[in-house]
């Protein structure tokens, strides 16, 4: 699966947006988790997003081809990604969220691992199934 074949699903991004909000003013980090190549799971991860507990709990995460990447959320109204964030992409999965403040429906950037904007689609979630392991 290529890439920008991937979409992301819409119920899963408003949880995203939430989820982001009520963090706030902490960042949240997840790592997310994809079906049918429908982003539609997100898995949260303790601490903050470049700090050394959430790299071991990503490195501590067991090889699943369903894991797309991550999300986290900047406190600021900047979706930049920081130079911790760059290191990250590069050396965990293929696409990376950033949302930021104030978490609005179209407050979020997708990533690719070299840090580029990439534009996904976003659609219905997937059916209730079985994960793709
Ligand atoms: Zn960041």
């Amino acid at each position: 699966m290529r890439d920008r074949d991937i979409k992301m699903g819409r119920e899963t991004l408003q949880f995203i947006l939430e989820v982001s909000k009520e963090s706030y003013p902490d960042e949240f980090a997840g790592v997310l988790r994809q079906r049918d190549g429908i982003i539609s799971e997100v898995l949260f991860l303790p601490g903050h997003f470049g700090d050394r507990s959430a790299l071991m709990h990503l490195h501590m995460l067991p090889i699943d081809l369903s894991v797309v990447g991550t999300v986290h959320s900047h406190p600021s109204s900047s979706p930049e990604p920081s130079s911790q964030d760059l290191v990250l992409f590069s050396s965990f999965g293929k696409l990376h969220i950033i949302t930021y403040y104030p978490f609005e429906d179209d407050c979020w950037v997708c990533y690719t691992r070299r840090g580029e904007p990439i534009p996904v689609e976003v659609v219905d979630d997937p059916e209730e199934g079985e994960w793709e392991l």
